[in-house]
């Protein structure tokens, strides 16, 4: 899946390669995949985006909006999988979801792995779309300040209990974190994925804060995980800390050794002497 610094990324090179580029053709899958969310028949899908320009791509969370100009905005969001620009004379891949070529005979392609919305709405009308209306502010844009960071966490824990693997995965509370860099960020903040929010101190929120915002900052230099790939199908350069690798290599805080746990929906890798 696509957390936050895959989906900067991707819009970025959108901007470096798409953007100005004139639609011949926009067509949505070839593969049945009652897990891709469209609002729009093929037809209805073709008609809206022919001869329509590609404007500035922007990321917000797991979703990519992407000006359709005049008049509409394609929504890529929650996505996982490939999302890749071809040059002209490419080979089309064998399955995909959404497909558009451009005039210069160049195209895009996205084939989601699990599940994703590939919608189309007159601009302004995807705000009002279920998880984007009402979206809190995410690592990388200015309002995530710590005053907003620990302001959050009050908030939070006044309601129910909560951990710190709940805090960054749980109900887009930071939206764009997900099950991958959350390891990443835990181990950086020296927190085992259960601990409850309501024990954190200033100074752990303060290491909390930081490590969420500079771990997001470098996965977005790195180019994305290495396990994801960009618009030109290239990996990412950000190697995990804790990931399934993680568990054959020493600690890279102590040296000791890496467990494997069940929590929260997915595998957590945690160090016992450097994560409590
Ligand atoms: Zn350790």
């Amino acid at each position: 899946m696509f957390e936050l610094p895959e989906c900067v990324v991707l819009a970025n090179q959108i901007n470096e390669t798409l953007k100005g580029k004139t639609i011949q053709r926009g067509s949505l899958g070839n593969s049945p995949h009652k897990f891709v969310w469209y609002n729009r028949s093929p037809d209805e899908f073709a008609k809206l985006t022919k001869g329509k320009k590609i404007g500035e791509a922007q990321a917000k969370g797991r979703w990519i909006f992407i000006p359709v100009d005049p008049g509409y905005t394609l929504v890529l969001g929650e996505c996982g999988g490939k999302m890749h620009y071809h040059l002209p004379g490419s080979k089309l891949p064998k399955k995909y979801h959404l497909y558009i070529t451009f005039e210069d005979n160049s195209f895009l392609t996205v084939t989601t792995q699990m599940w994703g919305a590939m919608e189309l709405y007159p601009s302004g009308e995807e705000q009002n779309r279920e998880y984007i209306k009402d979206m809190r502010p995410t690592p990388v844009d200015p309002e995530f300040t710590y005053a907003y960071f620990t302001e959050l966490i009050d908030t939070l824990i006044a309601g129910k209990k909560r951990s710190a693997k709940g805090l960054l995965t749980q109900d887009q509370v930071i939206p764009g974190l997900g099950n991958a860099i959350a390891q990443d960020i835990l181990f950086r903040s020296h927190l085992h994925p259960r601990h409850p929010i309501a024990d954190l101190g200033k100074e752990e929120r303060k290491v909390l804060y930081n490590a969420i915002v500079s771990t997001v900052g470098e996965v977005i230099d790195k180019g994305g995980r290495y396990d994801e790939f960009d618009l030109y199908g290239q990996p990412g350069g950000y190697v995990r800390l804790m990931d399934k690798n993680a568990v054959a290599r020493p600690c890279p805080g102590c040296g000791g050794e890496i467990e494997k746990i069940q929590y929260l929906g997915g595998s957590c890798y945690v160090c016992p002497n450097c994560q409590n």
